[in-house]
């Protein structure tokens, strides 16, 4: 890895003011006005270079997560695994700040640095700027902008593989994905949804390495899975998974089905391309929605080949698949009431047109079964009669749980 540092002037990268949110200079002025360095890097610097709106802006300091929080009245230590400072500028919007750290081992900071099977377990040894460019993930991912001077500094020629649409690992893609299996995941999004080429080393190295995502934490999966199928190019992100393995892996129950019943692979391809046009068009996603479809055949075969009644059916899938992507207990209700409400679907008397579309997750529940009809000639009747029904049912949304796995959007 080369590691000269580049610096671009204003001229050169052509951020500027009008394309940063105004509360990230008030951040950075107090960090820099109390002596602390200060830079705004990530996914929001790479987005704007990509000529895409950024999502949200982060910013690097070298001062610890408690000197942030003496400079701000509204600051709070968030993470264990690795403590970052949400600075809040007023009650609902904050900014993500975190100290530079460094995954460079001596023996002081060995203890701090704990390691699993080579697996960052903890990180939170603090560094330089320039060690804070060497951990993080990819070249694109590595690029700090200074908001006093305009300075865009590089020490991972990402400026460049931004210009050639390359998505690159700053470490050896190997010794990268031991440290934290997440990078592979995060490798995918950031190709499909930026439309990025993925180095052929990062990407031999997924398929080798595939398993090792079993020993992230079934938590941290459901969130970066999510990102993957809500990425507006979901459809791309499960191919990618299932051609380097990790679907295997993340999803054991439902591939071993799906290698044998290739009319699922249409199924899941279905919904994302559905997903994707609601993304797209800046429409709610429900984050049960996806897990419900990607279940579905595990459920189905439990519930009706092994005759073990819905209930228990959906209590053995959510407590197999919890194991490898623990879903959140108010998400698995509503992926029961997707499902449970299938069968419903194939009556169409006035009553139980009635009674399905006084349930708040009707409209999930009908657009599940609109593209199970996609494959299965036998529902198409009925989804055909339910597409007029649902025209006029208001849709009733629940505010319950939309903002808790929303995209944090400071902007
Ligand atoms: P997004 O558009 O999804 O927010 P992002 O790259 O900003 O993409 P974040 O999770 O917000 O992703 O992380 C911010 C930055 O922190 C990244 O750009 C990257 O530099 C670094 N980072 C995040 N996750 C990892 C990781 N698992 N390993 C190394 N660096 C990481
Ligand atoms: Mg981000």
């Amino acid at each position: 890895m080369k590691t000269k540092l580049e610096q671009y002037s204003k001229e050169d990268h052509g951020i500027f003011q009008k394309d940063i949110d105004s509360d990230v200079f008030l951040i950075s002025d107090t960090l820099i006005g109390n002596g602390y360095q200060a830079f705004v890097v990530g996914g929001c610097i790479r987005d704007i270079l990509l000529g895409k709106e950024p999502k949200d802006f982060d910013i690097a300091t070298d001062a610890s997560p408690s000197e942030i929080c003496k400079l701000f009245s509204h600051a709070k230590i968030i993470g264990r695994r690795f403590k970052i400072v949400h600075v809040y500028v007023n009650e609902k919007k904050y900014f993500e700040v975190s100290t530079f750290r460094s995954d460079i081992k001596n023996k002081t900071s060995q203890k701090k640095f704990k390691k699993t099977q080579g697996m960052i377990k903890r990180d939170n040894v603090f560094g330089t700027i320039s060690q804070d460019a060497f951990r993080r993930d990819f070249t694109i991912n590595s690029l700090y902008l200074d908001l006093d001077s305009g300075i865009l500094h590089d020490y991972v020629n990402g400026v460049n593989d931004i210009k050639e649409k390359k998505l690159r690992s700053i470490k050896k893609p190997s010794v990268s994905y031991q440290e934290d299996p997440v990078r592979m995941l995060r490798a995918l999004r950031f190709e499909s949804k930026l439309d990025l080429k993925l180095t052929s080393d990062c990407k031999e190295s997924i398929i080798k390495m595939s398993h090792l995502i079993n020993n992230v934490s079934p938590y941290r999966l459901f969130d970066e899975i999510l990102k993957i199928m809500h990425s507006g190019n979901g459809e791309v992100g499960y191919k990618e998974l299932k051609k380097t393995n990790l679907f295997k892996y993340l999803f054991p129950y439902t591939y071993k089905i799906l290698k044998n019943n290739k009319i699922y692979d249409e199924f899941f391809t279905l919904a994302l391309r559905n997903t994707d046009l609601r993304v797209n068009k800046g429409m709610h996603v429900n984050p049960s929605f996806i897990y419900a479809v990607f279940l579905w055949p595990y459920f189905l075969q439990l519930d009706e080949i092994e005759s073990q009644g819905i209930d228990e059916a959906f209590k053995k899938t959510i407590e197999s698949q919890n194991k490898y992507i623990a879903i959140p207990d108010f998400f698995q209700s509503t992926i029961f009431t997707i499902w449970s409400l299938q069968s419903s679907f194939l009556n169409l008397s006035k009553r139980n047109i009635q009674y399905l579309t006084s349930f708040s997750k009707f409209r999930a529940a009908y657009d599940f079964f609109h593209i199970r009809s996609l494959i299965d000639k036998d529902l198409r009747k009925f989804s055909d009669e339910w597409h007029e029904i649902q025209k006029d049912v208001k849709s009733k949304k629940t505010i319950r749980g939309k903002n808790r796995y929303g995209s944090r959007r400071n902007k």
